[in-house]
């Protein structure tokens, strides 16, 4: 697979400025984003199980360029979502699809093996992978160490394209599967719920990591985290500061967020910010059968108005 996505990259250079890739990172068990400018950076190519990013979150700064960009299934809904909105100019963008069986939770294989530093690992066919710290050999699955996300994965193949690297996986995942763990959290209590949120974002340390990683968080310098005209939230570690910021976050990815996780990966205090806004997903699919990053020529139902929307009869309430 890494030698035919080094052809396919290597076919691209001259139609673009820039290929967003991956290169080893800082030590064995990390992958980090790679910004090739020229045919001799390819030898930095690396592709496996490490390479979780979701690359597209660079495409909206990117839009003056020509950029050809490395994508899984889960990527590609966020290019698809940058179309709806406007995001990218699709003519700029060179997207690479790669069908993908899964990636790596670099916590999850922490977790595995007890927090040791982590000599080597490799990747084996059928899913086993392979890690040697200074206490000896581990084999793991990648069904066990593969974020959430993947363990429902219904578009292991990038929904867009313009190589693919690979041939199309189908989804054996069943659909009702996506949003099973919502279903079985919506049958709490309110108390119950209110008290779960409490203790997840009491922990919240508002290092924003969240925005920042989220492809779809697009307000910037304008976000109601940080402006202080109007000035909606304080500066004060309170929970009710934390509530409001997540709240307000929440809110505005009603309907876009793409569910690529990047928000989870990154917080450094392991709180399920996805949570949210996969039941406001739920909401959506529900309320106006839109599914966000599907299909480029959808319109987010927060983006459009409506007098009588065909399931919401305010009207006649
Ligand atoms: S969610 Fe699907 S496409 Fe994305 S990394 Fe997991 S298996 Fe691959
Ligand atoms: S909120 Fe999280 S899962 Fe949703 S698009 Fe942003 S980073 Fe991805
Ligand atoms: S990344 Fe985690 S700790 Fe940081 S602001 Fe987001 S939820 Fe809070």
């Amino acid at each position: 697979m890494s030698q035919r996505l080094r052809e396919v990259i290597a076919g691209v250079f001259s139609e673009v400025d820039v290929v967003l890739a991956y290169q080893q990172g800082f030590d064995k068990l990390h992958v980090t984003p790679c910004f090739m400018t020229m045919p001799e950076e390819i030898n930095k190519l690396v592709w496996n199980p490490l390479c979780a990013h979701n690359l597209t979150s660079y495409l909206p700064s990117l839009k003056k360029k020509k950029v050809a960009v490395v994508v899984k299934g889960c990527d590609s809904r966020t290019i698809v979502q940058f179309m709806e909105e406007g995001l990218i100019n699709r003519e700029n963008v060179v997207i690479i699809g790669i069908p993908c069986n899964g990636v790596i939770s670099v916590n999850k294989v922490l977790h595995e093996t007890n927090h040791e530093p982590i000599e080597d690992i490799t990747f084996g066919e059928n899913g086993e992978i392979s890690v040697k710290t200074l206490k000896g050999e581990k084999t793991l699955l990648l069904s066990d160490v593969c974020p959430d996300k993947c363990k429902t994965c219904q578009y292991p193949t990038p929904i867009v394209y313009d190589r693919l690297v690979g041939d199309p996986i189908t989804s054996d995942k069943s659909p009702d599967s996506v949003y099973a763990d919502i279903k079985e959290f919506e049958n709490k209590t309110l108390e119950e719920r209110l008290q779960y949120w409490e203790q997840e974002f009491d922990r919240c340390i508002r290092c924003y990591a969240c925005r920042n990683a989220c492809p779809m968080c697009i307000c910037q310098d304008s976000c109601i985290a940080e402006t202080r005209d109007p000035h909606w939230i304080s500066q004060r570690s309170t929970l009710s500061e934390k509530f409001m910021f997540h709240m307000i976050h929440a809110l505005h990815l009603a309907g876009r967020c793409v569910e690529c996780g990047e928000c989870e990966r990154a917080c450094p205090m392991g709180i399920p910010v996805n949570k949210l806004k996969r039941k406001i997903n739920l909401d959506m699919k529900e309320l106006f059968g839109y599914e966000p990053g599907i299909n480029p020529e959808d319109k987010p139902p927060l983006y459009t108005f409506k007098v009588d929307e065909a399931t919401i009869k305010e009207h006649k309430i």
